[in-house]
């Protein structure tokens, strides 16, 4: 039988002819390619919101984006920021990078996404310490949703306590470009996921929805913010390259205004990214049709519990959680046995507060965030890329049916 691979990025003819022409154009590192590719972003998110053109500042990946975005929201030593256990350790390693703190919430009960309740109960709890060791002197800044798996948070609950507690938003949108909010009561508005809070922030790693092989794309209305990323980006550097390139007045000339980062995006990479933008709602198409396929496919299935899906799901990932009354088998023999009969598999994601780092600096416990413990302990994120076929997809869920019944309970 044939092997099927977790992810495979969707790359034709058009990302080839535009890595080459940026190749042979003589220009590689940041530069006009990337202010194109930074240009399409910003006309695509608007022309589906109809808001103001927002700022789109390419970065070298999300993680370098998460930084920028948390540098320029403010966030340094002694603040707090809030985030799901459940999410790639990229958001949280920023945090720490800034010299801040990270405060983990649970998850939604049977769910992926950050739980209001436990937010707003952490948040609290936060409150009546703040006068003890070792919360004593540490300010709570911020809060980070992940729409896990491209399903958008439940962002108005989160943008209510968010304001309550005076925190700032900034989106780990890693999965969920293109995710689109829409309004309950008039479907052609609505919101961006990215673009509800003060920053939002894309990846372009090679398994997300678009790809340009590593990169990111930071984005928000708040110019102040905008400003602040594209210096920081850029060595703390008060121009960019392309701009001392391409302007022959006084092209040596800069000033370093602060201790910057170098997390550019070359142009060799935004010119795959172009590509890939342009396709963004066919590869979207596509994974949801698998993602229907799975769905028909197990959600009668007292064996599984289908993924919970809505508004401007993405189908990044499609996270199948094993029923343990039922199927004799843990997830790890689940998975393993997957993986012997040629289905690529993953699991998204260990959680950060079972991290030996994390354990040790806030003292957790596994069982701290039970839903998150459940989930992880629970949880395979199936085969869901554009191109994979229909015969594909039937032999992924022959395999996964056929394994769970010869292991019933
Ligand atoms: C992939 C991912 C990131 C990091 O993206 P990079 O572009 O690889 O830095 C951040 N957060 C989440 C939830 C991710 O899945």
């Amino acid at each position: 039988m044939e092997t099927i691979p977790f992810a495979k990025p969707f790359i034709g003819k058009e990302e080839e002819e535009a890595v080459l022409t940026a190749l042979r154009s003589g220009w590689l590192t940041t530069g006009k390619e990337t202010l194109a590719f930074e240009k399409d972003f910003g006309e695509f998110l608007q022309n589906r919101d109809g808001l103001d053109l927002p700022f789109c500042m390419a970065v070298n990946s999300a993680t370098s984006g998460l930084h920028l975005a948390m540098e320029a929201v403010g966030i340094g030593k002694g603040d707090l920021v809030l985030i799901p256990s459940m999410t790639f350790t990229s958001t949280a390693e920023v945090v720490r990078y800034l010299g801040a703190e990270v405060v983990f919430v649970d998850v939604l009960k049977d769910g992926y996404h950050m739980d209001p309740a436990a937010l707003e109960c952490t948040l609290r709890k936060l409150e009546l310490e703040k006068d003890e060791t070792p919360s004593r002197g540490l300010k709570v800044k911020a809060v980070v949703p992940v729409h896990y798996g491209g399903l958008p948070c439940d962002m108005d609950a989160i943008i209510s306590i968010a304001r309550k507690y005076g925190l700032k938003i900034i989106e780990d949108a890693a999965h969920s470009f293109p995710s689109f909010i829409q309004d309950e009561n008039n479907p052609a508005k609505g919101r961006w996921a990215g673009l509800t809070g003060d920053a939002g922030v894309f990846s372009f790693y090679a398994t997300k929805t678009i790809t340009t092989g590593e990169g990111g794309m930071v984005v928000t209305r708040d110019k102040a913010i905008a400003d602040r990323v594209k210096i920081m980006r850029s060595h703390g550097i008060d121009r960019s390259v392309w701009d001392r390139y391409s302007n022959v007045k006084a092209s040596w000339y800069y000033q370093v205004v602060e201790p910057g980062y170098k997390y550019n995006i070359p142009d060799i990479l935004s010119a795959l990214g172009r590509a890939q933008l342009r396709r963004a709602y066919d590869l979207l198409a596509m994974r949801k049709k698998i993602a229907a396929i799975y769905d028909e496919a197990f959600r009668d299935d007292r064996n599984f519990l289908i993924p919970p899906t809505g508004n401007g799901d993405a189908r990044h990932l499609y996270p199948l959680r094993l029923c343990p009354e039922n199927i004799s088998l843990n997830r790890n023999e689940f998975a393993e046995k997957l993986q012997e009969r040629g289905i690529g598999i993953s699991v998204h994601f260990i959680p950060l507060h079972t991290m030996p780092y994390y354990k040790k600096r806030y003292s957790l416990e596994d069982n701290d965030f039970p839903e998150t413990l459940k989930t992880f302990n629970r949880t395979i994120s199936l085969p869901i890329w554009p191109g994979m076929t229909e015969s594909q997809v039937d032999q992924v869920i022959a395999t996964v049916k056929s394994l769970a019944q010869s292991s019933l309970n």
